[in-house]
């Protein structure tokens, strides 16, 4: 239906490449004005500190393990306002930040693949409710703000076993990157080497039944590292277990990779939470221009 009709109206070309000319005209107008802004009006800063955020639930509650969804919709929206940009920890890690100038790297991390960080509903689409979702409406309004994230999950990956390869696949293509968290959690102080190894290998395992191949990323069961830290760069157990970064619980920015301080087995974060040492405490001391975060040239 429809084409008869369509067959006897006629188009002039020049018409419709008129109006595009003074559509793209007026979609460049303020640009052409203005000169681009640089996203903060921090100093470039190549040396800097960079922020790695952790979170573990998204729910209500007032533990340092809880941000209710409203407050990580803050962090999100805070963050952002203060010239903030997401990049994922191969990138920290490789020393590739590629942000606009004026901005300031902030790595995200989740732990422990609870449910409340990536539920998907019945027909694959994300839960509104849960992080990711949360992340999505905010970056529809903020597209330089792209849901990029390391998750360090346990066996229980967010609950919803039949979905969980679909949610690995998900949040490989949006360029997320998962990580191990040991398979039962334990302190790692308190156990023998050859404990250290199962937990770890364990671990790297879960992920490769995912086909998870990369990045190799640890992060420490409580933030504790086990007596004989030399494991923590990798080991032989039935094959090799790569370790290329080992995260830490808390509680400040992290050395940018080309320091001489840097080291990839103890690498500090930054809890979502209120109190000293939280999200909350560091974002208030870049405000008072009291941190020197790396800023983009
Ligand atoms: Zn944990």
């Amino acid at each position: 239906m429809g084409c008869g009709k369509d067959a006897s109206v006629t188009v002039d070309s020049d018409q419709i490449t008129g109006r595009l000319q003074s559509k793209i005209v007026a979609g460049h107008l303020p640009t052409n004005k203005v000169p681009p802004k640089r996203v903060s009006n921090r100093a470039a800063n190549p040396d800097g500190l960079v922020f790695i955020v952790e979170y573990h639930h998204i729910r209500d509650g007032k533990s340092t393990m809880e941000r209710s969804p409203a407050d990580f919709r803050k962090d999100l929206d805070r963050l952002f306002q203060l010239g903030f940009r997401p990049i994922s920890m191969s990138d920290y890690l490789s020393g590739r930040i590629s942000i606009p100038a004026g901005a300031s790297p902030v790595v995200f991390t989740f732990d422990d693949a609870n449910p409340s960080q990536f539920q998907l509903n019945s027909d694959l689409s994300v839960d509104p409710s849960c992080a990711i979702g949360i992340w999505q409406d905010f970056a529809s309004s903020h597209p330089d703000f792209p849901v990029k994230a390391t998750f360090f999950v346990l066996p229980q990956m967010w609950g919803q076993p039949a979905m969980r390869s679909k949610k690995v696949e998900m949040l490989e293509n949006w360029g997320c990157e998962l990580g191990n968290h040991t398979t039962t959690h334990p302190n790692l102080r308190k156990l023998t080497d050859e404990q250290v190894k199962a937990e770890i290998a364990g671990g790297a395992a879960l992920l490769e039944r995912y086909g998870v191949t990369g990045p190799n990323l640890l992060a420490l069961p409580l933030g504790i590292s086990p007596k004989n830290r030399r494991l923590l760069r990798g080991f032989d157990r039935n094959g090799p277990v790569a370790l290329r970064a080992t995260f830490l619980v808390g509680a400040n920015p992290a050395l940018p990779v080309d320091s001489p301080k840097f080291d990839s087995t103890r690498i500090p974060r930054i809890q979502a939470c209120k109190g000293p040492y939280g999200l909350d405490d560091w974002l208030d001391q870049v405000e008072k221009g009291k941190v020197k975060v790396y800023v983009a040239p």
